[in-house]
């Protein structure tokens, strides 16, 4: 079937008030990164949906970056057809026949927004329903569960007729929600935490923690590569800041007792953080903890670590058992590189047994001891910045943010 056009339905975002032109302005971006290498198609907007003119490129393909761009609801490959009825009845055969199976039913749902066409919604149901009866062996009709759906809707410049629905990949436009960045280490849960955030119409700036000589140059590629991974679901580059930490986790090892090492290691880290979330405008820290996890992630450690910041903290995974979890890595292809096995800033200097029910009180006179906040601010000046593009080689500028 030769199909000019793609119908987009935008599902959550014709919800959205008055932030309306924002969503659709940001989604028409979207669609215009994934189609890049489909330099024909237009894009038509409109307030309550999108068309792909594909000018003579190819359909199928165009339907499958399609199926990866966030605030789609569903699409439809469509034809525009002239407001004749002849003509119509025509394309509407030859466009069930390029779908049918043997023994297969349909219906048609027509909508009519032009109320001067010659026939009403019910009349266009009958008189095509009839015609394709006639002419198609062995179909048969069902109006409750078809196997094919005959949409057909009438507007003022013309008819447009689609039968197949395929549905989008939902959540919000890349970027509607704002800024927010994402603590990545080289697990397996941050990413994925990063896919649903962006998901949700979030965009994000990555923050990794890095110790080197106790972490190699291997990890800080995985996290590289991770972020590449990000990169091209988003379909946008994504900035990555690697925070060199060792002095910050040497003068944490010297002045506070072993077990509760971890808890100050996460406090220093989203201290860090919050200190880069501000330079750079974003409004959240994202993070890849589930409740009770390991002993970082009980609801104790949680209340000692979250104390050094009122930024909201974003944990998409917060109730989601580990196989969950994994499952959406397998999707999203970042497992194989989150199960690389290269040592994590977190790993290194891990205490035998960390306080699993740490107390705030405890940690903060630990730490009153010593003042951290120059070794902050350093880490903070010595981070390496590095933009990450998708599917093409990252440029490396390493040059001090700040
Ligand atoms: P992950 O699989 O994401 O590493 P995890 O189950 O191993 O998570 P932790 O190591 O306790 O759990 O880390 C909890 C969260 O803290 C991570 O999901 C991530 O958001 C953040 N984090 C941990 N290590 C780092 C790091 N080196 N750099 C940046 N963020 C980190
Ligand atoms: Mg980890």
């Amino acid at each position: 079937m030769n199909y000019d056009r793609i119908l987009i339905r935008y599902g959550e975002i014709s919800t959205k008030g008055r932030n309306r032109n924002k969503f659709i302005d940001k989604l028409r971006k979207s669609v215009r990164i994934a189609l890049t290498t489909f330099p024909s198609v237009k894009i038509e907007a409109s307030r309550d949906r999108m068309y792909v003119l594909l000018n003579g490129e190819n359909a199928k393909d165009i339907i499958e970056k399609l199926k990866h761009v966030f605030g789609i609801q569903s699409f439809s490959p469509a034809i525009k057809v002239e407001k004749e009825l002849e003509t119509l009845k025509k394309m509407a055969l030859h466009l069930v026949q390029s779908q049918y199976n043997e023994g297969q039913t349909f219906k048609v749902t027509a909508k009519r927004s032009d109320k001067t066409f010659e026939l009403n919604t019910d009349e266009i149901n009958h008189t095509l329903g009839g015609y394709l009866l006639q002419n198609i062996a062995g179909i048969k009709v069902d109006v409750k569960n078809p196997d094919i759906n005959v949409r057909v809707e009438v507007r003022k410049e013309a008819i447009y007729l689609s039968c197949e629905t395929i549905p989008g990949a939902g959540g919000l436009p890349m970027g509607s929600s704002g800024k927010a960045m994402l603590m990545l280490s080289g697990g397996i849960d941050s990413p994925v935490a990063g896919y649903l955030s962006m998901k949700r119409g979030l965009e994000l700036e990555a923050v990794h923690f890095f110790s080197p000589p106790f972490t190699s140059e291997r990890a800080k590629e995985k996290v590289v590569d991770l972020s590449k991974k990000l990169a091209e679901i988003g379909g946008g580059s994504i900035t990555l800041h690697i925070v060199p930490f060792t002095e910050v986790q040497q003068a944490i090892r010297e002045q506070v007792p072993e077990n509760y090492t971890m808890t100050s290691t996460r406090r220093m880290m989203l201290r860090i953080a919050d200190e880069i979330r501000k330079n750079r405008e974003g409004l959240a820290i994202i993070t890849g903890e589930s409740l009770g996890q390991v002993a970082s992630q009980t609801l104790e450690s949680m209340y000692a670590i979250n104390e050094v910041t009122n930024t909201p903290i974003l944990r998409p995974l917060i109730s989601m058992d580990k196989n969950d979890i994994i499952k959406i890595a397998e999707e999203i292809d970042t497992l194989t590189i989150s199960n690389r096995p290269f040592e994590d800033c977190c790993t290194i200097f891990v205490p035998s047994s960390p306080k699993t029910k740490p107390k705030r009180e405890k940690v903060n006179q630990y730490e009153s001891y010593f003042d951290f906040e120059p070794l902050i601010q350093e880490a903070v000046q010595k981070v390496e910045t590095i933009t990450i593009k998708p599917g093409r080689e990252h440029s490396q500028e390493f040059k001090e943010l700040f």
